[in-house]
């Protein structure tokens, strides 16, 4: 659910808004403070809804909170002198009675204690309220997140930039929601408590109030100025930090220890992830120091102003001949005009930078898909029929690449077509697979799907009639059957599917042998009992998958690459049985499962130089022939070399 949700302008307008060029000239300038104030507000309402969508009830409890502690060390103070006074009117009695003391001070001092229990109550009440709440915020602004990027384009994620927002987003907008609503409650409680705290002072002077705020206007400036110098800093090292993500969870990744074991290559990451770490720093540590050196500065002035200030209220009570508790109120009223304002600062600041951290997830949020419906009245896909698939001159580039590696592709596929695509590595089989399944929109051309380009398809439907496994298919940490029926969640569970899947696939033997069957959970990453598969069992897992699903079109990118050619050619012959007349694709390197295609599409550098059965491209004598002679030659002399392994010669 995006900002629009709640009225707000169209995401690009959002974009903009998030933009604020620098005032050219002095003209311009109360211009750019207005276009400041109002993408503040902008993004402070931004995350105003975030909190309301996660709990309402959190703001209204806030409020309260806010308003009690604003309030709360005003009355305080009061109770205070109060106290004082009575204390030091106790120490001018000429009899020391007991009960005249008691009479005296207890009243007031259990006014006093009593209204310090109270205060810790309605603030231990309302940080339990707000913890609990802010676990809420923090699990729907991920949740949000993971939807957004449920249907981000798959093209999104070929961009380093989008991972740089994505990551940006979802390591920072869990917390930083909360951070911004607390301190601007937080602002306002600060402002009541300034506010009453200078109306008390006004007895005696307006001067010494004045003279705070304007003492504080320095260290505001060189706070807000660092804050967003340190996000700037941030942003452009975010590249850095993915680094130093990256090397780190190298060494503690699975797949990966066993090579960095066997090439030595540990102290390599934790060097590169040092010295990507002393860039960084040095940058960081810099600004830290040039901003403690300036609040130093700035402290020692204050402190001399305060001191000047503290006397001259010292003065003025003894002159109106005032009280201890007098003194005692004026100079905490002083004190707390001080702290609040330093807190006004701060907390501004947070809220700024919390703002600005926050723009990552509105820029994420706007992510725009493209592979979305082309029309407004989007076509439903007639399903359990034969489809007629047509490439018209398709060409295509990866985003943010200059090389066409799909190039003026034609060929026309018929209901109930086995198709094998052949083509050395990189000459784009995968490539059309994903143009096909419309991961990716061609650059050029149309792909027609039943005489309707696949644009005009519901994206949805399109995706459900493809049973589609990828060369570096899904391994999920769940058990063997859900593995399975993740190849179409939506079906009525059968446990008599999962088992046929799994035995045209030639699973179902070896998982009859898991401690478990079919309910092992697979990968030792939840569970100690989880079983690691081989990669050929993995693969003949996803095959299952594939089988599965009732969809109209099988896809199958090199899925018997980690099989022995025997169970590849088991799994094959279960597969022309299964298929029905089910259009399928085949990428393999195999090319003996290319001699049962009706069709051979030959791919060489994005390019389809021969297409047409297996007799057909024999006879062609052309690339395909080649191909496959080459490969049936190796087969043959490594057949011959086994056989004389086997059976060696007599001498
Ligand atoms: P095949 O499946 O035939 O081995 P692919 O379709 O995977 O080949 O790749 C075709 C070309 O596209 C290769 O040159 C590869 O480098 C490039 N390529 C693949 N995926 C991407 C990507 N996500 N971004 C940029 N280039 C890519």
């Amino acid at each position: 659910m995006g900002p629009g949700r709640f009225g707000g302008p169209p995401p690009h307008e959002m974009n903009e808004k998030l933009k604020e060029p620098l005032p050219k000239s002095i003209k311009e300038i109360p211009g750019f403070i207005k276009r400041l104030t109002h993408s503040f507000f902008f993004r402070l309402s931004y995350i105003i809804k975030l909190v309301w969508e996660a709990k309402k009830s959190l703001l209204f409890i806030m409020v309260f909170l806010a308003a009690f502690n604003g309030i709360s060390p005003v009355i305080s103070a009061y109770i205070s002198a109060n106290l004082l006074n009575k204390v030091a009117l106790a120490l001018t009695l000429p009899d020391k009675v007991l009960s005249s003391i008691v009479d005296l001070v207890l009243p007031a001092m259990l006014l006093q204690f009593a209204y310090m229990f109270f205060t810790n109550l309605v603030n231990t009440v309302g940080n339990i309220i707000t913890r609990m709440s802010s676990e809420l915020v923090t699990n729907h602004v991920k949740v949000k997140i993971m939807n957004k990027a449920k249907e981000i384009d798959i093209a999104s994620f070929d961009r380093p930039e989008f991972y740089e927002k994505f990551e940006n987003a979802s390591r920072e907008a869990g917390a930083r929601p909360i951070q911004v609503i607390n301190s601007t409650f937080n602002i306002v409680s600060n402002l009541i408590s300034a506010v009453s705290f200078i109306v008390i002072l006004s007895a005696i002077s307006w001067t010494a109030p004045l003279i705070v705020i304007l003492l504080s206007l320095p260290s505001a400036i060189i706070t807000f100025y660092y804050r967003k110098k340190n996000f700037r800093y941030m942003r452009r090292r975010s590249n850095d930090r993915r680094k130093m993500n990256y090397y780190s969870d190298m060494l503690v990744n699975k797949d990966m220890v066993k090579e960095l074991r066997l090439f030595n290559l540990s102290d390599t990451f934790i060097f590169n992830y040092n010295q990507v770490f002393k860039n960084y720093f040095g940058g960081i540590k810099k600004l830290i120091r040039n901003e403690g050196i300036w609040n130093l500065a700035i402290a020692f002035v204050t402190t001399a102003v305060n001191c000047i200030l503290f006397f001259f209220i010292a003065y003025t009570v003894a002159v109106q001949n005032g009280q201890i508790g007098d003194y005692s109120l004026y100079t905490g009223a002083l004190t707390s005009i001080a702290a609040c304002v330093a807190a006004l600062v701060t907390t501004t600041s947070t809220i700024y930078e919390g703002t600005l951290f926050i723009d990552n997830m509105i820029v994420f949020m706007n992510e725009k898909k493209t592979i979305v419906p082309a029309i407004d009245q989007p076509l439903s896909i007639k399903r359990g029929v034969g489809h007629t698939i047509e490439f018209k001159d398709v060409s295509f580039r990866y985003p943010g690449t200059n090389r066409d590696v799909i190039k003026h592709i034609n060929f026309t596929i018929e209901p109930g077509d086995t198709v094998v695509m052949v083509g050395l590595n990189g000459a784009g089989k995968t490539t059309l697979i994903k143009l096909l399944t419309r991961l990716y929109d061609p650059t050029e051309g149309t792909i027609l799907l039943d005489g309707h380009d696949i644009k005009e398809y519901k994206v949805e439907e399109l995706y459900a009639m493809f049973g589609i496994i990828f060369q570096d298919f899904g391994k999920y940490a769940f058990t063997v059957s859900k593995n399975i029926e993740f190849g179409q969640i939506e079906k009525q569970y059968k446990e008599e599917d999962i088992h046929t899947a799994a035995k045209a696939s030639s699973a179902d033997a070896f998982i009859q042998s898991l401690p478990n069957g079919y309910d092992t959970p697979l990968m030792r990453i939840f569970e100690d009992n989880g079983i690691e598969l081989s990669i050929g069992q993995w693969q003949k897992l996803s095959i299952a998958r594939a089988f599965y699903s009732d969809s109209d079109i099988l896809i199958l990118d090199e899925p018997t690459a980690s099989l022995d050619p025997l169970a590849e050619q088991e799994i094959f012959s279960q597969f022309d049985e299964l298929r029905k007349d089910k259009t399928t694709f085949f990428v393999s390197h195999r090319l003996s499962s290319a001699t049962v295609a009706s069709k051979i599409l030959v791919l060489e550098n994005g390019k389809l130089i021969e297409t047409g059965d297996h007799n057909e491209l024999m006879k062609k004598r052309g690339a395909y022939y080649q191909l496959f002679s080459t490969q049936a030659k190796r087969y043959l002399s490594a057949k011959e070399e086994d056989s004389v392994r086997t059976h060696p010669p007599h001498d």
